[in-house]
C-alpha cells in the first residue's frame, strides 16, 4: 500500500458552512467551522468512497501543537488532523480539549 502523503491543492466550498476556503495541499477542513470530508483513506490520497460529513469533536494539545479529532458523520470512523495556523482558534477551543505535556 502507498502511505505516501500525496498533495492536492483545491479550492472548495465547505458543505456545513459555506465559507470558500482556498486549498493551501495540506488542510482538509474547513478553517472558520473545522468540519472536514471523509475523502482520505491515508493523508491526501483521496480515495475513502465515503464522501461523510467529519464533525470536529475534540482536540488534543500534543508538544504545543492542535490535534483535532474528526468523526464521520456517515460511517463513525475517527481521524486526528492537524490543525492549521489558518484554523479558527476560538473554534477549536470550543471542542472538548485534552491537554498532553
Ligand atoms: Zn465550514
Ligand atoms: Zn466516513
Amino acid at each position: 500500500m502507498n502511505k505516501k502523503f500525496q498533495r492536492h491543492i483545491e479550492d472548495f466550498i465547505c458543505s456545513q458552512c459555506g465559507a470558500a476556503v482556498k486549498g493551501d495541499g495540506y488542510t482538509n477542513h474547513c478553517p472558520e467551522c473545522l468540519w472536514s470530508r471523509h475523502v482520505d483513506v491515508n493523508p491526501g490520497d483521496r480515495s475513502a468512497f465515503c464522501q461523510g460529513m467529519m464533525e470536529p469533536i475534540a482536540f488534543t494539545v500534543k508538544h504545543g501543537k492542535y490535534i483535532l479529532t474528526h468523526r464521520c458523520t456517515a460511517c463513525g470512523i475517527e481521524k486526528k488532523n492537524k490543525t492549521s495556523k489558518n484554523d479558527n482558534f476560538e473554534a477549536i477551543l470550543r471542542l472538548q480539549g485534552e491537554i498532553n505535556a
